[in-house]
């Protein structure tokens, strides 16, 4: 296996910032950037102090690289209903 999937990116960067991607379920959208999202659960871990509002600039930097990164995937993926 010598192909680098961008998959395998992705994941890397969830464990890396473990803290920031555990959070993101409990903010109030589901496709929150925790950046100006009434209601994320992120952006109140930094209010508080429990996370590093440099960690969450890093994490922001890496997803948008890694999303600059992956090609547009269109297709039927959304056949769950939530
Ligand atoms: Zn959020």
């Amino acid at each position: 296996m010598r192909t680098l999937h961008v998959s395998d990116a992705a994941e890397g960067i969830e464990t890396l910032f473990a803290e920031v991607t555990e959070l993101a379920p409990s903010c109030r959208f589901r496709d929150c950037t925790h950046a100006h999202e009434p209601g994320c659960a992120v952006q109140a871990a930094v209010a508080e102090g429990s996370l590093d509002p440099e960690r969450l600039t890093r994490w922001r930097k890496l997803l948008k690289e890694n999303r600059d990164n992956t090609p547009v995937v269109s297709g039927p993926r959304n056949g769950k209903k939530r």
